[in-house]
């Protein structure tokens, strides 16, 4: 029996951070051996906003470093480029055509994109959310990994699948999200999460061990905690304990727990605690990341590979659909 697909993709718009990693890598790496996996690097949604067309090499060619560095087998996942297949962008076309500008006015990730463009509105931008139902339908994927502040984008690819099946006959499957454990990832700004267009809000996979530490050692923590001697409470400590949560055993933390409470442990104790796993954590990561960046024609032929394994997948959604559609050959 074959197996259920993902789709998941991520835009090269620069450096990976610990966010990337823990809320959407690994769980990619996770679901390698359940599921048929094609993960894509998205370029065409990353000019969307304002970018850099010069370093726009450089930022899709680290993507797919990051995702390999981080474990990603090629032999098990395939990775592309979505401009690679141009099939997702004639899908997104005809997707286009059954989708209404008002539904794509409501989604709640508009306004937030607008603040990145200066509130101007390009029809892309507008159509991102159709390109994106595209990247997931052009496979027909059913599980998608994806942080939870993508899900307003997943219900309208389901609603997406459930209008083109009605008008048209059954085609797509409705794509459910998957949650990695550490979806969200907190900034160490203390306010949302990390990301790479906060100054101050990340540790990049590629921070050296000394630059972690320094990040994590100036983090706010619980503003109670003014002396040495002044006792705290790890849940008024957003950005640490959170990390904790996500790093640290459960017997260490109870432990780091009583010192905070009781004063017993500095902060500084405790954040090299935290320091030490999450380097630990990206040491091997950093290493392969080494290897890859000292030999990118390696990185290349995976994406090239990946491209030309999945444009056959792209090409028979697209001949079906446009049958269904009275698009086929006359
Ligand atoms: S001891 Fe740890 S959990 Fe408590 S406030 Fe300091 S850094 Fe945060």
């Amino acid at each position: 029996m074959s197996r259920e697909r993902v789709f998941s993709g991520i835009q090269p718009t620069g450096i990976l951070h610990l966010g990337n990693y823990l809320g959407a890598i690994k769980g990619m790496v996770e679901l390698v051996d359940r599921y048929e996996c094609i993960y894509g690097i998205v370029d065409y949604h990353a000019i969307t906003v304002p970018y850099d067309p010069q370093a726009m090499p450089a930022n899709k060619l680290n993507v797919a470093i990051g995702y390999l560095a981080a474990g990603l087998d090629p032999q098990k996942a395939t990775l592309m480029v979505q401009s690679d297949v141009p099939e997702h962008t004639e899908l997104a076309w005809l997707f286009g055509c059954i989708t209404s500008v008002n539904k794509l006015e409501d989604l709640p990730t508009l306004k937030d994109k607008l603040s990145q463009t200066g509130g101007f509105l390009s029809a892309g931008l507008l159509n991102y959310p159709v390109l994106q139902a595209a990247d997931i339908l052009i496979y027909k994927a059913t599980v998608v990994p994806v942080g939870r502040d993508q899900e307003a984008h997943i219900e309208f690819t389901r609603e997406v699948a459930r209008k083109f099946n009605t008008t048209y006959g059954e085609t797509f499957p409705e794509p459910v999200s998957y949650y990695t454990p550490a979806a969200v990832v907190p900034s160490l700004t203390g306010e949302g999460k990390m990301s790479k267009s906060i100054p101050g809000s990340y540790i990049a996979l590629t921070d050296p061990p000394e630059v972690i530490w320094e990040k994590l050692a100036r983090t706010l923590t619980d503003p109670a905690r003014v002396r040495r001697s002044d006792p705290g409470e790890p849940e008024k400590c957003p950005v640490i304990w959170t990390l904790h949560l996500i790093y640290t055993p459960e017997e260490k933390r109870q432990e780091l727990a009583r010192g905070c409470r009781t004063a017993g442990i500095g902060c500084l104790e405790c954040k090299r605690v935290l320091a030490d796993a999450i380097i630990a954590d990206l040491a091997p990561v950093q290493e392969r990341w080494r290897h890859l960046a000292a030999h990118p024609d390696e990185v290349r032929e995976v994406l090239r590979e990946g491209a030309a394994r999945v444009r056959p997948i792209a090409q028979a959604t697209l001949a079906e659909v446009k049958e269904k559609m009275g698009l086929g050959k006359i």
